[in-house]
């Protein structure tokens, strides 16, 4: 295979028979741990595609890697030994900033938080934002459909791309990119590859929609005494900004105590007596009204209506950033404590309050041996239910006996509810049970229709998404 790649992609941009401690071999939560043949870094889409070419006609299988951030180990390698994992991070170019059509053409391989920044550089916004942007590419950021912190606003990852270039499995190249906000001709392929999971292909390049610069940003941090009021100002706020909310996030009682009790340095700018928390921002673009004065006649409005019971609002940037450093502590202490049994669940807003009432009830008929910490994107209805260990048992022994039972319980009122068991992080190998548990069953052999007609060989990244 040596002579192949070398005459594919040249010798200094492959590596044969990596160790079993390269990191990329290695899913971030250290869950998964692959082989490879061949870990292959292509620098042209010409090249990916010999290199795919060559796969499909000598049946071997490949894994597109991006930043390897992601949350359902979709970029590990099997345990066979003989995959060949593509990673992206050599097609880093950014092609074009269009700013009369605010579009931006990029390789998959860009940094996430490169396409923010060069977006900025033009005056204009791209919105998309995560914890992993200084790592994950844009490329892996389309096939996870990832979430984030701008939902509400701005919508996930697939409604933020207009055009893809893909390489199919066969080795062709498909070229959907194009800019086109109106392009009525057939179906839609760019949003087929939109959270595939590398499945169906290996996105080359990308046509992203690109937004004008907020230039005013006000943020807020509540507290409430139940959920409903929670949504109530959600209501009130949306209704009385113009929509000018673009992060909505919620912190429980017991997300707060664990950051305040545990090894992160992160400061909350209110009292911590009660239920319910939320971090909510603002932002425009305009320079012609001023934000401010509209976000305290809200806060004034709420105040009288009672909906909230505490509340600040943040009089700099680095009061700004320090609220949101506190919502990001929430995850890192749950790593630093020993990481917890994870739920990326999602309810109709209307819904998270009786989740909420009944799930704990039903998780101690299992076990009274743990804790909760609960916070997300609850403006998206979407909740990170992470269960931890009681602080005297060990975690992963914690883990080993309950996460099937405890996660069960919680997927199934999920689903009584009209949720989804994966409302951002996707399924990759990890969830592959619970898709084929809770997907309706129509949907489920609709994409397995999909799959054996674009990869009949079933040579893209197999045993992710779809099991085969
Ligand atoms: C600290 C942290 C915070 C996070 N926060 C969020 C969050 O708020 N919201 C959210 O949705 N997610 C979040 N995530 C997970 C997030 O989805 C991923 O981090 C990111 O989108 C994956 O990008 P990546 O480049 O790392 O992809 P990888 O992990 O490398 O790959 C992910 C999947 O995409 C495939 N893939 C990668 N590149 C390509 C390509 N070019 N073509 C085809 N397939 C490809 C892989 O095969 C794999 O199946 C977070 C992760 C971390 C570590």
């Amino acid at each position: 295979m040596q002579t192949e790649l070398t005459n594919i992609v040249g010798e200094n941009n492959f590596i044969l028979n990596p160790g079993s401690q390269d990191k990329r071999l290695i899913d971030h939560r250290g869950y998964f741990h692959g082989k490879a043949s061949s870990i292959v870094f292509p620098q042209t889409t010409e090249q990916l595609s010999q290199l795919v070419m060559y796969c499909y006609e000598n049946d071997l299988s490949l894994v597109p890697q991006g930043g390897n951030t992601g949350y359902g180990g979709g970029a590990t390698p099997d345990q066979t030994g003989n995959q060949i994992l593509v990673c992206l991070e050599k097609m880093n170019s950014i092609i074009e900033v269009d700013k009369v059509n605010f579009t931006m053409t990029v390789e998959a391989g860009v940094i996430l938080a490169t396409i923010q920044q060069a977006a900025e550089q033009s005056n204009m916004f791209f919105p998309l934002s995560l914890g992993a942007e200084g790592s994950c590419q844009i490329g892996g950021n389309i096939s996870t459909n990832a979430g984030g912190l701008s939902v509400l606003k701005y919508g996930n990852t697939r409604d933020l791309v207009l055009g893809l270039e893909v390489v199919l499995p066969d080795g062709r190249v498909l070229n959907d990119l194009n800019k086109l906000r109106k392009n009525n001709t057939g179906y839609n392929l760019t949003q087929l590859f939109a959270g595939a999971e590398g499945s169906l292909g290996i996105i080359t390049k990308a046509v992203l929609k690109t937004f004008p610069l907020p230039t005013q940003r006000c943020c807020l941090m509540l507290a409430f005494a139940n959920i409903e009021q929670l949504y109530q100002f959600y209501s009130l706020s949306r209704q009385q900004s113009a929509d000018c909310i673009n992060s909505f996030e919620y912190i429980s009682s017991a997300s707060l105590s664990l950051v305040n009790h545990g090894p992160v340095d992160a400061s909350f700018p209110l009292n911590n007596d009660y239920s319910h928390y939320a971090l909510v921002e603002f932002s425009c673009s305009s320079n012609l009204f001023e934000l401010e004065p509209v976000v305290e006649k809200i806060l004034e409005l709420a105040f009288e209506q009672q909906i909230i019971i505490d509340g600040v609002m943040a009089q700099s940037e680095s009061q700004r950033k320090s609220m949101w450093r506190f919502r990001e502590a929430i995850p890192e202490t749950e790593r630093l404590l020993g990481g917890s049994i994870k739920h990326d669940i999602s309810l109709p807003i209307s819904k998270i309050s009786e989740f909420l009432n009944a799930i704990e009830i039903r998780l101690k008929q299992v076990t009274e041996n743990f804790y909760t910490s609960v916070y997300g994107h609850i403006g998206d209805g979407n909740l990170h239910f992470n269960l931890l260990h009681s602080k005297e048992s060990n975690a992963t022994k914690f883990k080993q006996q309950f996460e099937q039972k405890l996660s069960t319980i919680i997927y199934e009122l999920t689903k009584e509810l009209g949720g989804s068991f994966s409302a951002e992080h996707g399924i990759g190998q990890l969830k592959l049970r619970q898709l084929q548990q809770y997907k309706d069953p129509m949907a489920l052999m609709t994409m397995n229709a999909i799959k054996t007609a674009i990869d009949p060989k079933n040579t893209m990244n197999p045993g992710k998404l779809i099991n085969n």
